[in-house]
């Protein structure tokens, strides 16, 4: 998944947990990215990979066991659909 990791030399790539599912590391839904970031704490070079995609200015994804939204490092992933609509009440 990231080039820039894999080429570590002493790395074996079998110890590396996105390897055998990418594409959960780029979902949409909030569960899996959570799943995502749970695969990352096990990972040999996950303080490598969050610096190395910081430096990269990866747009999104899970990366280094955080999620990353237009470069930036965000707590959760934000369910599709229309943002909530104000529900206070509003004082007459
Ligand atoms: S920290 Fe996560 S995204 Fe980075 S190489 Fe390891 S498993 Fe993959």
């Amino acid at each position: 998944m990231l080039a820039s990791v894999l080429e570590t030399p002493w790395l074996d790539e079998a110890a590396i947990p996105c390897r055998p599912q990418p594409d959960l590391f780029f979902a949409e839904a909030p569960a899996d990215v959570e799943a995502a970031k749970a695969l990352c704490a096990d990972c040999p070079v996950r303080a490598r990979c969050l610096a190395d995609a910081l430096d990269r200015h990866e747009p999104w994804g899970v990366w280094g066991g955080e999620l990353l939204v237009a470069g930036q490092v965000v707590a959760r992933k934000r369910p599709r659909g229309r943002p909530r609509k104000n529900v206070e009440p509003v004082a007459a």
